[in-house]
């Protein structure tokens, strides 16, 4: 059974427009899978535009298109889509195939290593989330994190890399010393802020992996702090009550000034991978990059390097005193079973795809920073 709710007068001011409002929402529950409650006020716009669509085409207490009774498969062409194929008989959406891809479990979580300077260990993890699409192969982020955005699909998706990720790096911590685990980085996008009950969700996905809630950190992009609420800065204070780390992604690239540095819980700055990547060519850059590190230093908070792919960048860092790195120089993100290779003892100096970590940081010596 599909239910949808709408309520005067905030979702229509007569009969007709209620009724309409509440019709939409039942379409939105069918579509979400069914035996769910839906309210009009959470039916994504494009949903909305579909159901338009649909209307004149079908009764609305029909149910739509099943898998039972398959679209023809999604081409390169109509993968490229964005939201809302109208017509019930052509290709899945752009969107409907993120929600069919979380359903049919095509979504992989990868993981790239964050890596200590000080003696080259594996320190830290970043899970990257990446779609096996049954037709194009491996897609990678950018191409479906922008409308899983808009559409809210990845507050869900966030979620399922959480519990996944943390699943994970629990089952490997087993392995390593308590005083040397390995910390968990997750991207977390905005959208989940507007969840009120985000807190306990996540508290939720800890209890159930058992992770130590000291061992993960949510990575928020900066943008998230140039329009703060109130209801956020709350949110993020229940959140960091978990226990949790909070790192801002993309440090230095998201217009919100600093102030919220004052004020809020947060552990670790990212230097966005556009200034590491511009130190050579660009004196500006290089100024930024030292400034940032030496922010961090000052306001004690743990500065991690992102998209390091050369010696001579991490020379500088290094020289600079930025003491985690993360990025191409070391290794890129990679399935599970690679990274496990990775990071079991005994195989971290053994030669493998990845270039020996250790050596890394002895070749240092042979870049001049200036
Ligand atoms: P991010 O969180 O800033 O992640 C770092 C991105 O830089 C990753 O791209 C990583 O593969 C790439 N990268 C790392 N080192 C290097 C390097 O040395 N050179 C270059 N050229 N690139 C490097 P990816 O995996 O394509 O992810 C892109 C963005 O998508 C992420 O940026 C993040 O904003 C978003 N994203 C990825 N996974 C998730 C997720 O599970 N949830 C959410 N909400 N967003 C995600
Ligand atoms: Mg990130
Ligand atoms: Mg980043």
């Amino acid at each position: 059974m599909s239910f949808g709710f709408a309520c005067f007068p905030e979702d229509g001011s007569d009969a007709e427009k209620l009724t309409h409002a509440a019709d939409v929402a039942v379409y939105y529950s069918k579509r979400n899978g069914r035996n769910r409650v839906s309210w009009i006020g959470e039916v994504p716009a494009s949903v909305k535009l579909e159901f338009a669509g649909l209307e004149d085409k079908i009764a609305p207490t029909e149910e739509p298109p099943t898998e039972k009774d398959p679209a023809p498969p999604p081409t390169a062409e109509s993968s490229d889509k964005l939201p809302g194929s109208t017509d019930p008989g052509s290709p899945p959406s752009l969107e409907q195939q993120i929600q069919l891809g979380l359903e049919r479990n095509e979504f992989e979580v990868y993981y790239q290593p964050q890596v200590s300077l000080r003696d080259g260990e594996i320190v830290g993890v970043e899970a990257l989330v990446r779609w096996r699409h049954p037709e194009r192969g491996l897609v990678m982020p950018g191409e479906f994190v922008p409308l899983a955005e808009q559409t809210r699909l990845i507050c869900q998706l966030d979620l399922w890399v959480l519990e996944e990720a943390c699943r994970q790096v629990q089952i490997w911590n087993l392995d390593r010393p308590a005083n040397h685990p390995l910390m968990l980085s997750v991207n977390l996008s905005a959208r989940n802020l507007e969840e009120e009950r985000l807190p306990e969700t996540i508290a939720q996905a800890l209890a159930k992996t058992r992770l130590n809630p000291h061992w993960l950190q949510l990575e928020l992009t900066e943008t998230v702090f140039a329009e703060i609420s109130e209801a956020n800065i709350h949110l993020l204070q229940r959140l960091k009550e978990l226990g949790l780390g909070l790192a801002i992604d993309d440090f230095g690239t998201g217009f919100a000034g600093m102030n919220y540095l004052r004020f809020f819980p947060v552990d670790t700055l990212k230097i966005a991978r556009s200034f590491v990547q511009s130190l050579d060519a660009s004196p500006k850059s290089k100024a930024i990059v030292e400034s940032i590190i030496g922010l961090g230093r000052n306001l004690k908070l743990a500065i991690v390097a992102e998209g390091v792919e050369d010696g001579k960048e991490v020379a500088c860092l290094n020289a600079w005193g930025c003491k985690l790195i993360q990025g191409y120089y070391f290794a890129r993100p990679m399935p599970r079973a690679e990274f496990e290779a990775l990071i079991k003892p005994g195989l971290q100096n053994s030669s493998n795809s990845i270039p020996a970590l250790k050596k890394k940081p002895i070749e240092l010596a042979q870049f001049q920073v200036s």
